[in-house]
């Protein structure tokens, strides 16, 4: 059996996604979860695109330690220098460099000729050799470039040192079989290419992201670079729970694995939803919530019969476990640091005195806490930034009736730690809500997308809400849970505002 070597990019492409923004405790915590799954080589970031994202990689390079770290870099001395100085106490640092080698990318984007893209490759590989032991090249745009020039340059930065070759599909547009035939051609035509390990990166803008990648393994590929749950740019990358899934699966088919710990899947897919705001479908391989559900009576019946008959994964093997029930009005503080150490959570004290607050809070209110329910209390408290300074909710009072104008009153306390309180009118509640906290927040904030769902199910479900905004010009995203969807609305919406002053605060 092959090891396939997993390269995991949601913290760099996936944090890319339209409307994610992710701050350093969750990419932090993100980092971690990764590490805990197993992933081989993790990208962190891109170090020279924002002093925050430096911070986020040179943080996340101090913490993991099981894991390569990589950090992006155009070919440009400024970024491989970013990168080097970010991931400087790495145990196993890789720099990752990019430059395009199709036609149309050299052309308008780069404006160089075929034979300075050359040497501008040769040249920065080199120069961030000084620096790193392993360095991977992308040839950014590979599918749609002239494979003869591929050829050529990947001869030339793998003699300059490059110990990786990667070959995205960055625009999602090519096919299986014509994706796997460029990597078999790469294997058969460059003379050095045994010194290399080759790579493939698949978007999913026609849907054959994870095809894509099986084809570029059936043709030599030993390194699948993908994203949890699929996200990233426009329709995202390969998911790389389904890939190593389907390996798992199909071990009487291809002689290949990873090393990814499968049992984690569930809880890394949840956690990079939650922090993302980026909810996965239920019909998504894999993880999706119906991806285990038999609806049919005809399919029920067999499956009751022998699970084997249309269930091809077991929800245990990607650690979905249906018995999670857990604590109650009745559970003392020591059931709950149990607990939470169970689930993996290492909080400090203060931290887990907060927890336990907000737990009993919602046993108040809900018979049954279930696993859900604390890794939501337990991320958003594990990720709250509340040593800045903020929006705090004091209270919150809605008039609703079907034939009359909504009507919200809030009372929170500022930033500078004073208690206002004021009330305003909407065409809904959440838009009084909304409305009456413009009117108290002194930043100019605009909601640009707002989401609902529950967390877990039956009634007495949590209500999670994720919203975007614009805050003083800037986007960002929040989020709240509550047991009631109105205070998760508000919650989101003070969680925005205050993820974008402690932003301003880190850079
Ligand atoms: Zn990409």
């Amino acid at each position: 059996m092959t090891q396939i070597k997993i390269f995991d990019t949601t913290l760099r492409d996936g944090e890319q996604s339209p409307g994610v923004n992710l701050n350093q405790l969750e990419k932090l915590e993100l980092a971690k979860q990764l590490e805990r799954f197993g992933v081989d080589v993790m990208e962190a970031g891109f170090p020279a695109s924002s002093k925050g994202d430096f911070e986020a990689v040179k943080q996340i390079a101090e913490t993991v330690k099981n894991v390569s770290v990589a950090g992006l870099a155009r070919a440009v001395k400024s970024d491989i220098n970013a990168c080097r100085d970010a991931l400087i106490n790495a145990t196993n640092p890789r720099l990752h460099i990019f430059i395009a080698t199709s036609p149309i990318h050299m052309e308008y984007k780069l404006k160089k000729t075929p034979e300075e893209v050359i040497e501008t490759a040769v040249e920065m590989v080199e120069y961030g050799k000084q620096f790193f032991d392993h360095v991977e090249w992308s040839a950014e745009d590979a599918s749609r470039t002239d494979l003869d020039f591929l050829t050529k340059i990947i001869e030339k930065v793998i003699d300059a040192g490059a110990t990786v070759i990667n070959l995205p599909d960055t625009v999602g547009y090519t096919m299986p079989r014509e994706y796997g035939a460029m990597f078999k051609y790469i294997k058969e035509n460059v003379p050095n290419i045994h010194k290399a390990d080759l790579s493939c990166h698949c978007h999913d803008d026609l849907g054959m992201a994870l095809a894509n990648s099986v084809a570029a393994v059936e043709n030599g590929a030993t390194q699948v670079e993908g994203t949890i749950n699929g996200i990233g740019e426009r329709a995202g990358n390969a998911s790389l729970e389904e890939f190593a899934v389907a390996l798992k699966i199909r071990n009487d088919y291809y002689p290949y694995h990873t090393n990814l710990v499968l049992n984690e899947i569930k809880r890394t897919s949840d956690m990079v939803s939650k922090f993302t705001g980026m909810t996965v479908p239920g019909n998504k391989a894999v993880v999706g919530r119906n991806a285990f559900a038999h609806e049919s009576g005809i399919h029920q019946d067999g499956v009751l019969k022998n699970a084997q008959t249309y269930e091809i994964i077991t929800p245990e093997l990607v650690g979905v476990h249906s018995n999670n029930l857990v604590l109650g009005k009745h559970s003392g503080r020591h059931a709950f640091t149990d607990k939470i150490k169970q689930l993996g959570y290492d909080l400090p004290e203060d931290k887990i005195k907060e927890a336990f607050k907000a737990f009993k809070l919602l046993t108040d209110r809900k018979k049954e806490v279930t696993d859900e329910d604390l890794f939501a209390i337990l991320t958003d408290i594990q990720t709250d930034t509340s040593n800045v300074k903020r929006y705090k909710l004091d209270n919150f009072q809605v008039q609703y009736g079907s034939n009359d104008q909504p009507s919200a009153t809030v009372s929170l306390s500022n930033p500078n730690n004073e208690k206002v309180k004021d009330t305003s009118t909407g065409s809904g509640s959440v838009e009084a809500l909304y409305n009456t906290l413009d009117q108290i927040i002194l930043e100019e904030t605009h909601l640009t997308d707002f989401q609902l769902n529950s967390i877990g199910q039956g009634r007495d479900a949590l209500a999670e809400v994720h919203v975007s905004l614009t805050v003083d010009g800037k986007t960002v995203s929040g989020r709240g849970s509550a047991q009631d969807v109105l205070e998760a609305a508000v919650q989101a919406y003070l969680n925005g505002v205050n993820r974008a002053i402690y932003q301003k605060k880190a850079i």
